[in-house]
């Protein structure tokens, strides 16, 4: 393991301008990892130099030559995926499976958009007699991206490899305590033969190197994937210089289950919604919303697999010490109210696990609709159930959200799984499944979840701007 973590600039393991460093902690057991570069704006300004002095030649790199790039990139996550694993453990702890998975998702998000290098196209218009004009696709130039520390490579990767393959240049600022993977990736894509200067890592703290992307210059369009706060702080910087952005914000997402629900399925469904890396996930389903002929027994259901999760196996940590206190401080919160905990409402108990940022994967059973738990993002692995009493009703208490992110409607009736669907103010819903889909479904929020699409042939239109020729003969 290297001594100390450096940014990645212009090809090459560069270290801060202020020499500064921070200690990297493995929330599993509090132990020191690595020292990660504590970056100023005079870094920032580096990267973002490099970038722009390689933005041209690759934009006009030949589009197959990208494409293969892009795999060999894909071919390099797959072939490290072990060491990609170990350091996403050591930057998160979460569970090493889970992690391998997301290491695999990096690699198809490169793969997938390294078939689609010369898919941005444009339209012939057909106006007027000796006139001629066509509209074309073309890159930003240099991107920022400012990425969270729930799945580190592989929002890296989600908006890296879309970004590359229409033509763009990246300045990406992970967060402050899981920059690892993004280092090892760029390095990898170096070696892949990405030219220097196309994918830059710049490594610190949000409100020094994440603010200067920002407000660069030269950083043509940001895509921040983060919480509502940090997006809003984003989106000012980005209205007075009129830049465009993507936001992928947070969610507290309805998971709506009928009585006539495959309901064996939807409970499995239900722990995953709000277990799943620790809850540590924009798209958690931690608003659980039952019929209520079936909510006691289907909740006590869904407690009853979510008491079998082992912590430190199943379910990682918090992640950083600020989200491990906010969730303590939701659980405090959660008693004042008056909820019910039917599961855990505590840290972890296990005295193995003393040294970590542990909690119990909790739910706060047949809550009322106007309390903070059931409104606000906890960001842990909360769950909060509330009965319903018809589909006009869950249908009114999901969308009842400053959030909308995502849905899910477990129901053998197809007819109400559609008119959910077209109901739901999210900008993904699912249907008896929990599952965000993969690399190639578009992913993106409504009203306070964010704007803009990531992933799919989607997220190209966001990387690109369209520009009309009017041509005259
Ligand atoms: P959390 O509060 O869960 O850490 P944030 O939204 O603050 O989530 O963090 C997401 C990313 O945004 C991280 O990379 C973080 O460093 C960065 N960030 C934090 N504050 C700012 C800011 N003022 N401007 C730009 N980026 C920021």
């Amino acid at each position: 393991m290297p001594a100390s973590l450096e940014n990645w600039i212009d090809g090459a393991a560069c270290p801060p301008s202020t020499a500064e460093y921070s200690t990297g902690i493995n929330p599993s057991n509090g132990k020191p990892t690595i020292d990660i570069a504590a970056s100023g704006d005079a870094d920032v300004h580096q990267a973002v130099t490099a970038a722009r002095r390689s933005a041209d030649a690759w934009r006009h790199h030949p589009s197959a030559e990208r494409g293969r790039i892009l795999h060999r990139i894909a071919d390099s996550i797959r072939e490290n995926a072990d060491h990609l694993a170990d350091l996403e453990v050591e930057d998160t702890g979460k569970p090493r499976a889970t992690a391998l998975g997301e290491v695999e998702n990096s690699a198809a998000y490169f793969e997938f958009y390294a078939g689609l290098v010369n898919l941005p196209v444009g339209d012939v218009l057909d106006v007027e007699p000796n006139q001629h004009i066509f509209t074309k696709r073309e890159p930003y130039g240099v991107i920022g991206v400012i990425t969270p520390w729930n799945v580190p490579l592989n929002q890296a990767a989600r908006a890296v490899a879309p970004a590359l393959a229409t033509g763009n240049v990246v300045v990406l600022k992970p967060a402050e305590t899981s920059g690892q993977t993004t280092i090892a990736l760029a390095e990898l894509a170096s070696r892949a033969g990405l030219p220097d200067g196309v994918f830059n890592v710049v490594l610190g703290a949000g409100s020094t190197v994440g603010t200067a992307i920002v407000a660069h210059p030269d950083v043509r369009k940001v895509a921040f994937t983060g919480s509502v706060r940090t997006g809003q702080a984003v989106g000012r910087i980005a209205a007075e210089r009129i830049i465009p952005l993507t936001l992928e914000l947070g969610g507290k997402s309805a998971n709506i289950v009928f009585d006539d629900a495959d309901l064996d399925l939807a409970a499995k469904e239900a722990v995953r919604a709000f277990a799943a890396n620790a809850g540590q996930v924009c798209s958690a389903g931690t608003r659980l919303l039952v019929q209520r002929s079936i909510h006691d027994f289907f909740v006590a259901r869904v407690a009853e697999i979510a008491g079998n999760l082992r912590e430190g196996q199943d379910v990682g940590p918090m992640i950083t010490r600020p989200q491990f206190d906010q969730v303590q401080e939701y659980f405090d919160l959660a008693r004042q109210e008056g909820a019910h905990a039917l599961l855990g409402g505590s840290v972890s108990e296990r005295p193995e696990l003393s040294g970590g940022l542990y909690v119990q994967p909790t739910i706060y059973a047949g809550v009322s609709r106007d309390m903070r738990i059931a409104r606000e993002e906890i960001f842990g692995p909360v769950l909060v159930t509330l009965p319903f009493d018809d589909e006009k009703d869950a249908v009114s208490m999901a969308n009842d959200s400053d959030f909308g992110l995502v849905a899910g409607v477990f129901t053998k009736d197809i007819g109400r799984a559609l008119r959910i669907s077209d109901a739901i103010e999210a900008g993904q819903v699912f249907v008896n499944s929990w599952s965000t889909g993969a690399v190639q479904t578009p992913f993106g929020g409504h009203k306070k979840s964010g704007y803009g699409r990531e992933k799919g042939i989607e997220a190209m239109h966001h990387y690109t701007h369209l520009k009309s020729v009017v041509v005259v003969y």
